[in-house]
């Protein structure tokens, strides 16, 4: 069955002139298409990902490839039952993405070669290379590609240090890395290439790609693709599929996101229903006693009933001061 609606995944490390013009302009035009989305712009490029109805989205790509600066530009689609984003925000940044570099790399000068799903696939059969998944630890968390490794870094930004402090386990190694759509990767390759790595490879158009691509199918991914928008994860092995998200909780298989109810902490992590409801959706005591939970709002938890619940698990609610 087809659906009403696409999102679009697409990225170009191109000269933007006057990206605070270019900003203004452009949202007018998404709005114009009654795209929904996020798009950030940067003398260093366009980075974006929308929703739309399938002719909105055509419409907003064929304008796009007129442009020679975005001529060549690859989009990733996916069909989806309705928009997954609420608003539609086109912001200026200093990068698009951000490694926080104190030399720059510029990915039209020097970045990894390009691998496609066929040539990655191969590449991490091979023994003699490791792959290094160059996205956050909780993405990692829902599916990444059998063996890769898992930098133990919240944010994408710690990347260049973690590998500094490991390197010595990967130099003389071929290196593979990947991201969701390729944009993180032509940054961080060509950084390791000026690091000293020899042989660095990436994933050309991302685990995306890979997922779509008609001859791989996805093989060698496990879990779902964590993506940033309202569906939070799609699938991506279309051969087989392998659960291998955590309930944070009790660890058991899962692959459901929640956000730790306490506002200051905002944690992501996975957790059932059941767990959801016995913990107040929260990822520690902290979270749980916070007067701020978001959790206890909602239900409209009495003091006594949060007592029970914690009570339940063991935990309970600090002395007051009277
Ligand atoms: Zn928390």
């Amino acid at each position: 069955m087809s659906k009403d609606y696409r999102v679009l995944l697409y990225y170009k490390y191109v000269a933007i002139e006057n990206p605070e013009a270019f900003r203004d302009e452009h949202l007018a035009f998404c709005k114009s298409l009654n795209l929904k989305g996020r798009i950030l712009v940067s003398e260093e490029g366009l980075n974006g990902t929308l929703s739309g109805t399938i002719a909105e989205t055509q419409q907003y790509m064929d304008a796009m490839h007129e442009d020679p600066r975005f001529a060549d530009m690859m989009f990733k689609i996916d069909e989806a039952d309705g928009h997954a984003f609420k608003k539609m925000f086109v912001r200026y940044r200093p990068e698009i993405v951000s490694l926080n570099l104190e030399d720059d790399v510029d990915p039209n000068k020097v970045t990894g070669k390009y691998l496609e799903p066929n040539e990655f696939r191969e590449a991490i059969l091979d023994e003699d290379t490791i792959v290094i998944d160059a996205r956050n630890d909780y993405e990692y968390d829902l599916g990444h590609f059998r063996g890769a490794v898992r930098p133990d870094i919240r944010n994408f930004r710690d990347l260049p240090q973690w590998i500094k402090d490991n390197k010595e386990k990967f130099m003389d190694k071929k290196v593979v890395t990947y991201c969701t759509g390729g944009i993180r990767c032509e940054k961080f390759s060509g950084w390791l290439l000026k690091e000293g790595f020899e042989d660095v490879g990436q994933l050309h158009g991302g685990i995306h790609r890979y997922g779509t691509d008609p001859e791989v199918q996805g093989d060698l991914w496990d879990g779902k693709m964590y993506v940033f928008d309202e569906r939070i994860s799609v699938p991506i092995n279309r051969k087989e599929h392998v659960v291998i998200g955590k309930d944070w909780f009790d660890g058991t298989p899962c692959e459901r996101y929640v956000n730790c109810a306490d506002p200051t902490c905002n944690r992501q992590f996975l957790t059932s229903e059941e767990n959801e409801y016995k913990y107040m959706r929260s990822c520690s005591h902290e979270c749980r006693i916070s007067p701020e939970n978001r959790y206890v709002k909602e239900h409209h938890l009495s003091r006594e009933e949060v007592a029970e619940r914690l009570t339940a698990i063991g935990e309970k609610l600090p002395e007051t001061v009277e």
